[in-house]
């Protein structure tokens, strides 16, 4: 058997070279681009995750506002605040951090964001043009994902890649730009019977589960890609869904977590900021 060790897919450094080129494209733009992000309650993953969204506009200059509303908001309340910062001349791009109270129908705030300001390319005619394969704009977490093979130099025409979990923000959108890039795409679920059975079959395995070390050594094939999606919490640790160690020893190519997918989230979400700002101003 070959023993191989994964070299690893730096989505850290990706992401500040990233943000360097973007840092450039803000200091030409004059307003600066404005992302206004909404947060509703108190969940600590959706503070963090939104705290380093600003910090990022931050670093590049990009203008962020807060909107935090109480946990108890209903409907009305959270699509006031959306329609509000629709109509807000100087607001260029709308991020509503997810997920919602479950009260909340999350499909009927995200389709009222402006198309022109949906910078999470969550809204129904965003998705739809993902799935036509047209352009528009792409959600943040899985065109991090494309970058990074990109980056990587992986020719994905012709390669049969997996997607574990078919999540609206991740994998069915991960899958759709793996099958526009010519990959041929299966996807697994909670309801796949042995899913390991098509993992080792495949040349590139893309996890976005949310299950601790769920994808093991005994289920990808030597040589394989494999790109970890998952964020668990395990006391003070962040764990992917990748069992790292007997995966990386198998793999030519991994991405580590943490360190991997998110930082290059959030450098696409400051790419698609200027996009958006970019396309509005084009008029
Ligand atoms: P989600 O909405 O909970 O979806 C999870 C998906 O995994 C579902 O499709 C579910 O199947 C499937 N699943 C659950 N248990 C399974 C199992 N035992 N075997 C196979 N499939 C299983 O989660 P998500 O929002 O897509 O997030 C997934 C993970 O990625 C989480 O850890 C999250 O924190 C992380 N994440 C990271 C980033 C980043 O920037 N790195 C961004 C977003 C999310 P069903 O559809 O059948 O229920």
């Amino acid at each position: 058997m070959i023993c191989m060790v994964a070299k690893i897919i730096d989505g850290k450094k990706m992401a500040e070279k990233i943000l360097e080129d973007a840092k450039k494209k803000v200091a030409a733009l004059n307003p600066k681009p404005c992302l206004a992000i909404i947060l509703v309650g108190e969940n600590p993953a959706s503070l963090v995750y939104t705290k380093k969204k600003h910090d990022a506009c931050k670093k590049v200059g990009i203008e962020s506002r807060n909107i935090r509303l109480p946990a108890t908001a209903g409907k009305q309340e959270m699509i006031g605040a959306v329609k509000k910062l629709n109509s807000d001349k100087s607001v260029d791009a709308i991020l509503v951090q997810l997920p919602l109270p479950s009260s909340i129908d999350e499909e009927e705030v995200l389709s009222e964001v402006a198309i022109e300001k949906d910078v999470d390319g969550f809204h129904p005619q965003n998705i739809g043009k993902l799935a036509l394969g047209t352009p528009g704009v792409v959600p943040c977490t899985p065109k991090g994902v494309m970058r990074m093979l990109k980056e990587s130099g992986v020719k994905l025409s012709g390669k049969h890649a997996v997607v574990i979990g078919r999540s609206r923000i991740v994998g069915k959108p991960l899958a759709m730009l793996l099958l526009n890039a010519n990959a041929t795409v299966s996807v697994c679920h909670s309801k796949t019977k042995d899913i390991g059975a098509i993992t080792r079959q495949t040349d590139i395995v893309c996890v976005a589960v949310g299950k601790p070390r769920m994808l093991k050594g005994d289920m990808i094939k030597e040589g394989a890609i494999v790109i970890d999606v998952g964020i668990n919490r395990e006391g003070e640790k962040l764990v992917g869904d990748v069992d790292f160690e007997p995966v990386s020893r198998k793999a030519s190519l991994i991405t580590p977590v943490p360190g991997g997918v998110g930082p290059m989230t959030i450098a696409m979400l400051i790419e698609n900021t200027i996009a958006c700002c970019k396309n509005r101003r084009r008029g």
